[in-house]
């Protein structure tokens, strides 16, 4: 069984999550700390709950998802894992940054790229990358079957949609996502967004404003 841990992190209130099992290895998806206070803050938790950080994976490459990368791989020694269609997109992240007033180190280590549909396992429980573009050119949202949950980024809030402004982006794409990869999943399956609070399939097919 997976348990989702998440933390809200830099001045963009970025969900970042940790999933971990009952041997105590963990993923971390879209590590969001941007100052020492919050790194410290997710360190801390690791070692308190003595997990072993197996996987870092990013949904997608905005730079609030991406603050933290080079300070959970070089911490934990991982790979980044992400799909190859936001490779670009990380290597922007920090002239974003710049036009935010938050400069950040990007990562700059190797990538184990991920493929749409791939089943990424963990001990016994698995996640599956959804290929979910739209607001980003390539996100992926991460399917855990088992446990009824999917790590989406910033695709599908609760009673929101990500943003469709930002390169690459494209409104019609990221309603085509939702309805053809997510909301064809049970209504009772949880969506932990990349911002906000978290929210079901069943809630947002019945009440959200941009998919009714
Ligand atoms: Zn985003
Ligand atoms: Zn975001």
């Amino acid at each position: 069984m997976l348990t989702v841990k998440s933390f809200e992190f830099s001045p963009i209130q970025e969900n970042t999550y940790i999933l971990y099992n009952e041997f105590n290895n963990a993923m971390i998806i879209d590590p969001g700390c941007y100052f020492d206070g919050e790194k410290e803050t997710l360190a801390d938790f690791i070692d308190k709950m003595k997990l072993t950080p197996k996987m870092l994976l990013n949904t997608h490459c905005h730079l609030d998802h991406v603050f933290g990368n080079k300070f959970v791989a070089e911490k934990y020694g991982l790979t980044l894992r992400i799909h190859e269609g936001e490779k670009k997109v990380l290597e922007f992240a920090p002239a974003s940054g710049l036009m935010y007033n938050m400069p950040f180190d990007n990562y700059n280590g190797a990538f184990d790229f991920i493929k749409e549909g791939e089943v990424i396992d963990l001990d016994n429980d698995s996640l599956e990358a959804l290929f979910t573009p739209g607001h980003s050119p390539a996100s992926l949202s991460f399917y855990n079957k088992k446990d009824g949950f999917v790590i989406g980024g910033d695709v599908l809030f609760r009673q929101s949609i990500g943003r469709t402004d930002l390169p690459g982006g494209d409104l019609d794409t990221l309603i085509e996502s939702i309805r053809t990869q997510l909301f064809v999943l049970p209504d009772d399956t949880k969506v932990f967004s990349g911002h906000g609070p978290v929210t079901t399939v069943g809630y947002e097919k019945r009440n959200n404003p941009f998919l009714m």
